[in-house]
């Protein structure tokens, strides 16, 4: 695999996750160092770095983490109350994993977010 990180080494089992789903499409697991209660992390199994590297024919990809999240929130009962996504892409975000994920994030209210520092 060209794009080999953490992320594909939790897909293949490498390096232990807390994985609450996968598919032949994505995986989800909690993030290592939560940002809220709830975090999870949903990751396609199609090899796409960042945000910026993802083509019109791979819209799909994006659509599955997103019903993947929507679909957890609604079974782990917390979709009325409210959640997060995000998607950091390349330095400024800070995204630091270079396989595209969906943080999902939840649990409590949260502050707001997109303050320069
Ligand atoms: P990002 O900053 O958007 O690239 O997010 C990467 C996320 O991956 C961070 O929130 C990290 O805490 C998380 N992370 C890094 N290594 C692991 C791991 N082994 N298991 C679970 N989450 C991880």
């Amino acid at each position: 695999m060209s794009n080999d990180t953490i992320f594909h080494r939790i897909m293949r089992r490498e390096i232990p996750a807390d994985i609450v789903y996968e598919d032949e499409h994505l995986i989800a697991f909690r993030d290592i160092a939560p940002q809220a209660p709830v975090h999870v992390l949903f990751v396609p199994k199609t090899d796409i770095p960042t945000l910026d590297d993802l083509q019109p024919a791979q819209a799909e990809v994006v659509g599955r983490l997103l019903l993947a999240a929507a679909d957890y929130a609604r079974r782990e009962g917390f979709a009325g109350d409210g959640y997060r996504v995000v998607i950091n892409c390349n330095a400024n975000a800070g995204q630091t994993v270079f396989q595209l994920h969906l943080h999902l994030l939840a649990g409590a209210p949260l502050g707001r977010f997109g303050t320069p520092r």
